[in-house]
């Protein structure tokens, strides 16, 4: 048992915010206390992310601000720049004693003794994730009526600009049933909605006595649970849309109508060269599928905009899918380039001003649809998840629509975890406003 204390920072996806909970759960069950403040933590663990460029900058930057507070702290950095840069980290910022990948997890409680007993440095990054996933078997215990799970890890795709299957390694899928067992345990705390994590969460694959049980079998699986009102799924591949997928949206009515699908362009020059695997007909033809199946189902994406090579015309093919599909949210980000990637080979000839143009145009135009979208449910009542409370003003409550819209509603009848009636008062492009 350790008896001292630590601060978990997370960077990044909701699967670090979702790695953080297990660390925090493994190393409270070898008798850790967790702090809210960083000064206050005898550990400090960095849970990073490399998707985007500013990532690993910043964590190095927040090193620097924790050892200028203290240099008794045991530092770990652990996550996805941890396996990318490796033991580069060392000779990067010499307080860090920790260096730990994403697969290993498990191990940080023996490393942070080994590492302060024998005041050494400390690294590990191999990849054995079915150990992993032994591992974070392990009781979860956060809170909450949203209560993510992670059902598969690792990325086979290999998209030119991604550093994810170098850093989490190939597509793997946990049992389906110490999955359910923990969607049991969550909701029996209180989560009414589940959603599946996986880097390529819809390849979930686990065959079990010679079957193969997929994201379909899973999803059934979990909304057999009472207490489960809602089911989602993320992150999504085009190329996984399976048919029984797209089906259940109309056939599972705990599945929510709402997919995020990141289609990262709309010109098939670009999904060549980004090796994204399908073309732009392909995935105007997935949608078309879903709304056959549920007219009602919502879509969200990511966009990057300046990829090496994008042309005004590739562009103007982006913006023509966007108003075709009328995404309701989205993520939208100018490329840059990830060290060791295929893209990072190429030239890279757009300036800056144009690309930041060209999101600007991007971002105007799905800020447009989403308010359009969101002024909708103007003066109509829609369902609402109830999620937590105002702290100053107890009338006051935050909750999600079937199709992820945030909802802050104005009751003294709502009840937190519960599904409501909320009519639509006003809206903004990011928010609903109601009354319950
Ligand atoms: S599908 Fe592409 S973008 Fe997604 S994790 Fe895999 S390589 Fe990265």
């Amino acid at each position: 048992m350790n008896s001292k204390s630590f601060f978990v920072k997370s960077y990044g996806c909701q699967m670090n915010f979702y790695d953080s909970e297990k660390i925090t759960s493994i190393l409270e069950n070898k008798g850790m206390t967790e702090k809210e403040e960083i000064n206050h933590a005898d550990v400090v663990i960095f849970n990073t992310c490399n998707i985007r460029d500013k990532a690993a900058h910043k964590v190095y930057s927040d090193i620097g601000r924790v050892t200028k507070l203290s240099k008794d702290k045991t530092i770990a950095v652990v996550g996805c720049v941890a396996q990318a840069e490796n033991s580069e980290m060392f000779n990067k910022n010499n307080n860090i004693d920790i260096v730990l990948g994403p697969q290993s997890y498990h191990l940080l409680p023996q490393m942070i003794n080994d590492s302060e007993k024998n005041k050494e440095k400390l690294i590990n990054t191999d990849f054995i994730i079915n150990e992993k996933f032994d591992y974070i078997n392990e009781e979860k215990k956060s809170k909450g009526v949203s209560s993510a799970i992670t059902i598969q890890e690792g990325c086979d795709k290999f998209c030119s600009f991604c550093v994810v299957p170098f850093t989490r390694g190939p597509e793997y899928s946990r049992h389906f049933n110490d999955i359910k067992l923990e969607a049991e345990s969550v909701s029996a705390r209180g989560a009414s909605e589940i959603i599946l994590l996986g880097q390529n969460v819809n390849a979930y694959n686990y065959s079990y006595k010679g079957k193969n049980h997929d994201l379909t079998h899973l999803i059934n699986l979990i909304s057999e649970i009472n207490e489960v009102k809602r089911i989602r799924y993320t992150t999504s591949h085009p190329i996984n849309m399976s048919e029984e997928l797209i089906k259940l949206h109309s056939e599972n009515n705990k599945l929510m109508p709402f997919l995020h699908l990141p289609v990262q362009s709309g010109s098939d020059q670009i999904l060549k060269k980004m090796n994204r695997k399908y073309s732009s007909y392909d995935y105007r033809k997935i949608i078309e599928k879903l709304k056959k199946y549920n007219p009602n189902i919502e879509i969200s994406s990511d966009f990057i905009i300046g990829y090496p090579g994008e042309t005004e015309k590739d562009f103007d093919e982006t913006l023509k899918l966007v108003e075709e599909i009328k995404f309701t949210q989205s993520y939208s980000f100018i490329y840059s380039e990830r060290p060791g990637t295929k893209s990072a080979s190429e030239e890279d000839e757009i300036s800056s001003k144009v690309k930041k143009e060209r999101l600007s145009v991007l971002q105007e135009k799905l800020k447009d649809i989403q308010l359009e979208y969101n002024k909708s449910f103007y003066d109509k009542s829609v369902k609402v998840l109830v999620e937590n409370q105002s702290i100053s003003n107890p009338r006051y409550f935050f909750g999600r629509t079937p199709f992820m819209q945030s909802v802050y509603l104005e009751s003294d009848r709502v009840k937190i975890g519960e599904e409501m009636d909320v009519k639509i008062t006003s809206c903004n492009h990011k928010s609903l406003y109601g009354i319950a």
